[in-house]
């Protein structure tokens, strides 16, 4: 068999300043043909999984356009312009085809389309006509008429962090070739209950999201059942479809597929306030880091979260912990390519005072000037070594370690979540031997630090990614819908 494979994949906060160009996506990753299948084979990825099960099942694949961008803003229309027609021109290239893997986000906005994903499979299917399509979603995606009707399966990841991207890659291939034999006719289902639960809310080892996919993963169990995915969706893509869906698909039984999708909807509803989220503030967060024994103590901050689409550079937590004269601390990571810069061109060992942060967006807070020491310099390259992405190189640009009074500011010049200890020790600061870490992620941190950490406080600080949804005015999300109306 023959498949066609390419990735575009982005997760737009349609909050943040920041436009996702061209630019975002070659600092990030952005590669074409049998690079795709050089720098993704083996890590624990979807086109990872795909490029793995392509291999079992002796397919042949046709590799086209690998794509995606740090979260932020909306995509640029040229951007996605570009690479749609790349990907289309692929496609008709690439002669008599079996299947189409597609590795998407599900919540890609681009300027002027709300749809990214249902836009781009749309074109897909047109021009491929009956040719089976199956894709893989984030868990984040939020589902829409346009992917469910066009695609022929939805992979969404069932868990978050997300540590089964592999598995879910994999599944596609494999689905897609018993589709592409004729051994399986899907059958789809989606419910779309009006629910945009926040994003600190979604973790799936425990809390409502896991009594979810306790009940979906039994029923995928069933005999004619071929996959369950629950999206917990995006609330900070402020589109119509925004929110948590459900997709069931069944061996060619479209009322079973109706009915389970049914009876997940309606746990789902009953268990709506259960994902509403409270932290706490960064004064108490620091103090209580601060009274605990042992380290290291993380603070999270989740409203900050490049990898939701916030920008990474705020400075609340950081005011705070040099307010009290905390010590051995890290922040990671701060991103301020200026700040950056400025340590490079001074040198290790240098002092030097400077603002940091707080540039992308002052809504959520100012610069903070600081006078450190520039303790290590780096070029930003390490490879992923926890449950996600495991084997994937990063790369965050020109990195400094700025020392003010043993509060360490890791300052990077491209946006890149703190979800894997690797992004503390190519920097030289052992994650372990520090009595507070501040990392800028909303979930995700907790697969790798959870087995590290003496405790985990989330922090409620100002931010783009922040779970408080009343501090965002949607426009465009259907109505009503809740927690944004009583229901
Ligand atoms: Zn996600």
């Amino acid at each position: 068999m023959r498949f066609f494979v390419a990735m575009l994949s982005h997760e737009t906060n349609t909050f943040s300043p920041i436009r996702t160009d061209r630019a975002q996506f070659e600092a990030h990753d952005l590669r074409y043909g049998g690079e795709l299948l050089e720098t993704y084979r083996g890590t624990g990825t979807c086109l990872g999984g795909m490029i793995a099960a392509a291999t079992e099942l002796n397919a042949a694949l046709v590799p086209s356009l690998a794509a995606t961008a740090s979260p932020a803003g909306r995509v640029a229309k040229e951007f996605y312009a570009e690479a749609r027609d790349r990907l289309l021109a692929d496609l008709r290239a690439a002669g008599q085809l079996d299947g189409v893997l597609l590795d998407l986000h599900g919540a890609m906005v681009v300027e002027g389309i709300d749809d990214g994903e249902g836009d781009l499979l749309r074109a897909v299917r047109a021009a491929v006509g009956a040719t089976p399509i199956a894709v893989t979603l984030d868990f984040h995606g939020n589902i829409t008429r346009a992917m469910v009707e066009t695609a022929t399966l939805l992979h969404g990841y069932k868990t978050y962090p997300h540590v089964d991207m592999r598995a879910r890659g994999h599944e596609a291939a494999t689905r897609l070739a018993e589709a592409a034999a004729g051994r399986i006719r899907p059958a789809v289902a989606w419910r779309q209950p009006p629910m945009l639960p926040p994003i600190a809310g979604q973790l799936t080892t425990r809390g409502p999201m896991r009594r979810l996919y306790d009940l979906a993963d039994a029923m995928e169990a069933r005999t004619g059942v071929l996959t369950v995915s629950i999206f917990a969706g995006f609330p900070l893509a402020d589109i119509h479809d925004a929110g948590l869906s459900i997709y069931v698909a069944t061996n060619g039984d479209q009322a079973l597929a109706e009915r389970l999708a049914d009876e997940l909807a309606a746990a789902a509803w009953d268990l709506r306030r259960e994902f509403l989220h409270t932290a706490l503030s960064p004064k108490d967060a620091v103090a209580r880091a601060l009274a605990l024994d042992g380290r290291p103590v993380v603070l999270a901050d989740i409203a900050d979260n490049t990898g939701g689409g916030a920008g990474g550079d705020t400075t609340e937590i950081l005011r705070e912990l040099l307010r009290v004269g905390a010590r051995s601390a890290t922040v990671a990571c701060l991103w301020d390519p200026e700040a950056a810069a400025a340590c490079v061109a001074a040198g290790v060992g240098a002092t030097l005072t400077l603002p940091v942060g707080g540039k992308v967006d002052p809504v959520h807070g100012a610069p903070l000037t600081v006078t450190g020491r520039v303790r290590t310099l780096s070029d930003g390259r390490f490879v992923y070594k926890g449950p996600m992405m495991r084997g994937l190189e990063a790369r965050v640009g020109p990195t400094a370690v700025l020392d003010v009074n043993d509060v360490k500011l890791i300052l990077i010049s491209q946006r890149r979540q703190a979800l894997d200890p690797e992004m503390i020790r190519f920097v030289g600061i052992d994650p372990t031997a520090e009595k507070i870490l501040v990392l800028k992620s909303s979930i995700h941190y907790r697969a790798a630090f959870e087995p590290l950490a003496r405790a985990i406080l989330e922090v409620d600080a100002p931010g783009l990614s922040s779970s408080n949804l009343g501090r965002f005015a949607f426009t465009r999300v259907r109505r009503p819908i809740f927690p944004l109306d009583e229901l």
